[in-house]
């Protein structure tokens, strides 16, 4: 049942009593279930043809090469790219579908986050090298303690949120990815020196296919999936995700994940 009330008030403001009212949201519930079994079941259905799809175009580019018309060769390469996109999006929907039914974060394990970190911007480096970008690693002036995670759903977060620094800004800038303890956790900031996003589009981000399109990142591919996605894991894992940013100038994440009791 979902209850909403307001009070009554009187003429010279006094409370005169409250309407509470109760909506049964059972169906709702149903509904929403059913909608997002539809949805893993559909995408788990597309993921392996089109990948077989995506393959055989990789395969045929490889092989025809030097043979294909330019025109015939882009047209190849697009379709490519297109199912590339398309099993990308898949993989967002089956990870957020996951999230929603709470089964991501069951098993947490000791997770050294700076370890975590160096490992994702080694394989992260490559696709900032190719725009000249550096990603930094500022570490805390003492180790800090392991958390408590489930080490797939943080590769996830700060994947993410790393990849997003890389394509949101232009060529030569640099990603700076700081942790740092306060208090009882440990926030994780990503800031870049990006195209930004304008304030009345922060509260939106972390929709589902929300996508701020400018004249600098109108040609920026992604599915709008990923901040969606990042939300649910931080939220599961029990932590809070900020967002600050100034258009031209730059962009901060900050993730702050709770350290276990034992350790504080
Ligand atoms: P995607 O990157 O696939 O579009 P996300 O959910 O990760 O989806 O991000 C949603 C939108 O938020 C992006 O389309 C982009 O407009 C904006 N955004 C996310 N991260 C950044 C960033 N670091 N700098 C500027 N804009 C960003």
């Amino acid at each position: 049942l979902l209850a909403r009330g307001r009070p009554v008030v009187g003429e010279q403001g006094q409370c005169l009593g409250a309407v509470v009212t109760l909506v049964d949201i059972t169906a709702m519930k149903v509904l929403d279930r059913l909608r997002g079994e539809f949805v893993a079941k559909v995408s788990h259905e597309l993921r392996s043809p089109l990948s077989t799809i995506h393959e055989q175009l990789a395969m045929l580019l490889s092989d025809l090469v030097g043979q294909l018309s330019p025109s015939d060769a882009h047209l190849l390469s697009r379709a490519k790219e297109k199912t590339q996109g398309l099993i990308a999006l898949i993989g967002d929907l089956l990870d957020l579908s996951r999230i929603e039914s709470g089964v991501v974060c069951r098993t947490p394990t000791a997770v050294q986050v700076e370890e975590l970190l160096e490992n994702i911007i080694v394989f992260l480096n490559t696709k900032a090298a190719a725009k000249q970008q550096t990603i930094a690693l500022r570490r805390a002036s003492s180790l800090l303690p392991a958390i408590q995670a489930d080490p797939l759903a943080l590769e996830s977060i700060f994947g993410n949120l790393i990849t997003n620094a890389v394509n949101y800004s232009p060529a030569g800038t640099t990603i700076e990815v700081t942790v740092q303890r306060v208090d009882t956790q440990v926030q994780i900031a990503v800031r870049d020196e990006g195209f930004g996003i304008e304030a009345r589009h922060l509260g939106k981000i972390f929709e589902r296919f929300y996508r701020v399109k400018t004249e600098k990142t109108r040609y920026i591919t992604g599915t709008g999936l990923g901040l969606p996605i990042v939300k649910g894991l931080v939220d599961a894992l029990g932590g809070r995700i900020t967002v600050e940013s100034i258009p031209d100038k730059g962009s901060t994440f900050a993730v702050l994940l709770p350290l276990p009791e034992a350790d504080l």
